[in-house]
């Protein structure tokens, strides 16, 4: 299955010098989606996962479609402001800018096995802010799962405590 022909380049998004992946045309087709969400699943190794880790807003897609694969709850981690409850906050730096990213402080309980789920691991700040706070709430973060890295931005040394599968590189 060649899943690269279902994702866009997208050029100067979201400003000059940015090459966008844009995943929405892999979203939009049913079959692409599902076996997407397969291929993923299979880079999973740890069956025990308690939660899985979405960060916003494109990671959301894919780790609800594994939580419930995986029988685990999911957990959206957002941008400053946008959860309502307790939170947790981290500032982190991005390809294009600086933001703090939030969990919800009772999201993840002492011991929760973590899978983290985002679309595109570029620089891996955001990898590495989502580990950070899962582990301040007492989570062990088992494996790392992209849809996409793009290995030229050496965002795996980040997080290279971390177990990290990809499916697609570029
Ligand atoms: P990082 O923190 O530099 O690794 O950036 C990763 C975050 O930025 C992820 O949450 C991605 O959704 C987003 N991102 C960075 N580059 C792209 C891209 O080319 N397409 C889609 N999302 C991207």
């Amino acid at each position: 299955m060649n899943f690269k022909e279902y994702i866009r380049d997208v050029q100067d998004f979201p400003k000059q010098g940015i090459v966008f992946k844009d995943i929405t045309p892999l979203l939009n087709n049913a079959e692409i989606l599902e076996k997407t969400t397969d291929a993923l699943l299979n880079l999973v190794k740890e069956q025990k996962i308690d939660k899985v880790v979405g960060m916003e807003s494109r990671g959301f897609f894919f780790a609800t479609l594994l939580a419930t694969k995986l029988k685990a709850g999911f957990v959206p981690v957002r941008k400053k402001g946008k959860l309502p409850f307790n939170v947790l906050s981290k500032p982190y730096s991005l390809e294009y800018g600086e933001d703090a990213l939030e969990i919800h402080t009772d999201a993840i309980k002492k011991g929760d096995k973590v899978l983290i789920h985002d679309d595109v691991l570029a620089t891996g700040g955001t990898a590495k802010a989502v580990c950070e706070l899962i582990e301040e709430l007492g989570g062990e973060v088992v494996q790392c799962n992209f849809l996409i890295e793009l290995d030229f931005l050496n965002g795996k040394d980040k997080i290279a405590n971390y177990n990290v599968d990809s499916l697609l590189h570029y």
